[in-house]
């Protein structure tokens, strides 16, 4: 029991403590008030709220960054979280009051023996975080905070006192008791002037994020144009223009480098540090004139000119940091409002004059075209528009996989076609801050996409195919396209049967590189792996690879820019391509091939590997089963009749076999309708030359001569 003069005492301190906290909080909150307006953040609360729980309570992007420090820091965070009925409690109990008795009766005991656990739980993990922070300084993301040595040495002592009181017989009890006390009262006074301040702000930053990466608000151009000079705001070009949020994030950084160390441009060793501007962006928020510009305050003209806009440092950041918000936002004041510092001048002007980035002309496509029979796109039913994007159109090097493709396509049937002239999608003009150029471009292939009735389209590009799926619905045009991948249309249609590959020699050692924008921005990295696998390719996995993994360097138009050799973005996935052994690296993405061509012996697409496998299936048959469409394909005797030939002969070939009607459809090369197959094999089945079989929910096929 507390003397009165004690409890007085503590009264006094509490009191002083909150408000000396709230005194010290608000210039943070107005900061953040100070901020120009924003996007919605409240759209989908349920969402937030499960996503927020995810990241805070089960720590999902700490533990899956850095597992052993993410461990470490997880046992603290939900220390914490459980202590914090002990800890009003223990004040309670300076008042001579009981909160926990009354609450949980019976069950105080057994709750008392698991927070023993989670005490030394709590002091374990502690413990283990100062030994990387202060002793293993190599990977310390700051060997020198002495906030941070401080905090860890609060809790140790808070966990200490608490296992101390806990005993029959503490050790100096009213000491004891009062250190407990006096550190809990000056916790949040560590906590507001240091980068734990993010104990507060990650939860709500982490709510308020945005739903995908790289999800950039359409600029109103024409409002813009209407508008008075002083209203118009193009891009953050200066600290006024920091909108609420970017504002927090600056707040909320823990300063932990994950950023810095996933970023390409910081591998490679030029300008771009993702933190270090974070946190001159933090600095500045207390100590920039709002009419200070953004470049040169927050971050350097020269580091903006690296960012790849890969999403390494966003996606790997624990506490919901949108830097890309900041990135292209600066890049869009440089385009548009001061027109300093463009670093992709070139690329914007092959645009303009050329309609693609190698500046080539269109009648290279067509030949290319031409060479190599490529249908075109009439929208028809079905019909499949296969948008080639600028490097597969128009370099040289790459036929081989536009070939490829084409053969996968032919041999499963599929309907697509190319269009003669194929606009540019305006990707990386966005990603380089030209929105007017960028909103021109996608304006066009929305027309486009409408005039010509397509409704689906598959590309090897993940950059189109970001901006067809997530960017062009933005000027009311594809909501109803369904855009996919190639690597997933081709996934698509092995588990269909309707590719049947087999497996290549295998001789040759490969790895993957996961493309940025369809591993990190689209989470497609399943998909080449199992195209890989039907194919018996073993892969050599690198460290980085799915969503970690790391930029080639080819994203907002660096894949047609110069850069010095000493400072290539490619450079450090170059090595670790190298270090993993491979000789054959296999890419989806056909500017990633660009980049690291020339990493190994050979770099080729997945379209490729693909083709060789189903190449090597029709060697292996000894048939080439193709029936050609002709007539009307629906129920037209005379084409069911050829196509009933033609599945006998698989049958014949592969006595064995026991096949589903798309898996038939692969092996024939057929190209009508499915009902058409059907009907086809149907008459086998009337005529006893095939036997049905309908089991795990689909109908199979055999010769019936055999059973
Ligand atoms: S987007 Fe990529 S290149 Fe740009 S700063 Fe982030 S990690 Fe670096
Ligand atoms: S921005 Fe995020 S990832 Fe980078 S240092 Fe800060 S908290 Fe870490």
């Amino acid at each position: 029991m507390h003397l009165f003069w004690e409890r007085i005492l503590l009264a006094i301190l509490i009191l002083a403590s909150v408000s000396w906290f709230v005194l010290k909080v608000t210039p943070k909150i107005r900061a953040i008030l100070a901020g120009g307006p924003d996007r919605p953040r409240t759209d989908n609360p349920v969402a937030r709220l499960k996503r927020t729980a995810k990241e805070v309570l089960l720590q999902s992007r700490v533990v899956g960054g850095r597992p052993v420090v993410g461990l470490l820091h997880a046992a603290v965070f939900l220390g914490f979280v459980a202590f914090a009925p002990e800890t009003i409690e223990h004040f309670f109990n300076g008042f001579g009051l009981s909160l926990l008795e009354p609450l949980l009766g019976p069950a105080l005991p057994l709750y008392r023996s698991l927070m023993l656990i989670v005490a030394v739980m709590v002091s374990a993990g502690i413990v283990g975080l100062a030994f990387r922070r202060f002793v293993l300084v190599k990977t310390s993301p700051d060997p020198r905070s002495w906030t941070s040595a401080l905090v860890a040495l609060f809790i140790l002592v808070l966990m200490v006192t608490y296992l101390n009181g806990m005993r029959a017989t503490p050790f100096a009890e009213r000491i004891n008791w009062w250190t407990h006390a006096l550190v809990i009262l000056a916790f949040p006074h560590l906590i507001i002037r240091s980068k734990h301040f993010h104990i507060f702000l990650a939860p709500l930053n982490i709510f308020f994020r945005s739903d995908r990466l790289g999800d950039y608000v359409k600029l109103d151009l024409e409002a813009i144009a209407e508008s008075e000079v002083e209203d118009i705001t193009l891009g953050l070009e200066t600290m006024r223009t920091l909108p609420w949020k970017t504002r927090m994030d600056l707040l909320a950084c823990v300063e932990c480098r994950r950023c810095t160390d996933n970023c390409p441009a910081a591998l490679a060793g030029t300008e771009m540090d993702p933190r270090a501007w974070v946190l001159a962006g933090r600095k500045a928020l207390f100590s920039a004139k709002p009419e200070d510009p953004v470049i040169g305050t927050v971050i350097g003209e020269e580091a903006l000119g690296y960012c790849a806009t890969c999403g390494a440092c966003e996606n790997s950041c624990a506490v919901g940091v949108e830097h890309l918000q900041v990135l292209v936002g600066a890049k869009r004041a440089q385009a548009l409002a001061t027109g300093k510092g463009v670093v992709a001048s070139d690329f914007l002007r092959a645009i303009e004059s050329h309609g693609n980035a190698l500046r080539l002309p269109k009648s290279d496509r067509k030949q290319m075209l031409a060479k190599l029979g490529m249908p075109r796109f009439t929208g028809e039913q079905d019909q499949w528009l296969l948008w080639l994007g600028c490097v597969w159109g128009f370099n040289a090097d790459q036929q081989t996989a536009v070939a490829a493709l084409k053969t996968t396509l032919d041999a499963a049937g599929v309907k697509y076609g190319v269009l003669d002239d194929e606009p540019c999608c305006g990707h990386h003009s966005r990603r380089q801050g030209e929105e007017a150029q960028f909103q021109d471009l996608a304006r066009q292939s929305v027309q486009i996409l409408h005039e010509k009735n397509v409704r689906q389209v598959v590309t090897p590009c993940p950059h189109c195919l970001h901006t067809i799926k997530r960017e062009h619905i933005q000027f009311n045009g594809t909501q109803s396209i369904r855009a996919v991948h190639h690597s997933e249309l081709l996934a698509e249609l092995m588990a269909q049967g309707r590719l049947v590959p087999r497996v290549t020699d295998g001789s040759a050692k490969a790895t993957y590189h996961d493309p940025c924008y369809l591993a990190r921005y689209e989470g497609i990295t399943e998909a080449p792996r199992m195209l890989l696998a039907k194919a018996g390719v073993a892969l050599e996995e690198m460290p980085r690879r799915r969503e970690r993994t790391l930029c080639c360097g080819g994203g907002a138009a660096g894949f047609v820019r110069e850069i010095t050799n000493e400072k290539r973005l490619d450079q450090a996935r170059r090595a670790e391509i190298k270090a993993s052994g491979a000789t054959l690296l296999v890419t989806s993405c056909p500017q990633c091939r660009m980049m690291l061509s020339a990493a190994v012996d050979e770099t080729r697409d997945i379209a490729e590997i693909v083709a060789d496998s189903i190449r090597l299936a029709q060697a292996q048959s000894g048939l080439e089963l193709k029936v050609e469409k002709g007539g009307p394909m629906f129920a037209s005797t005379t084409y069911s009749a050829e196509l009933a030939v033609k599945i006998k002969e698989v049958f014949e070939h592969e006595p064995q076999a026991e096949m589903q009607l798309l898996n038939l459809a692969g092996r024939t090369h057929f190209s009508g309708k499915l009902g058409e197959l059907k009907h086809a094999a149907d008459h086998l089945v009337e005529t006893g030359e095939l036997q049905e079989k309908h089991h795990g929910g689909g109908t199979y096929y055999h010769l019936g001569k055999t059973s």
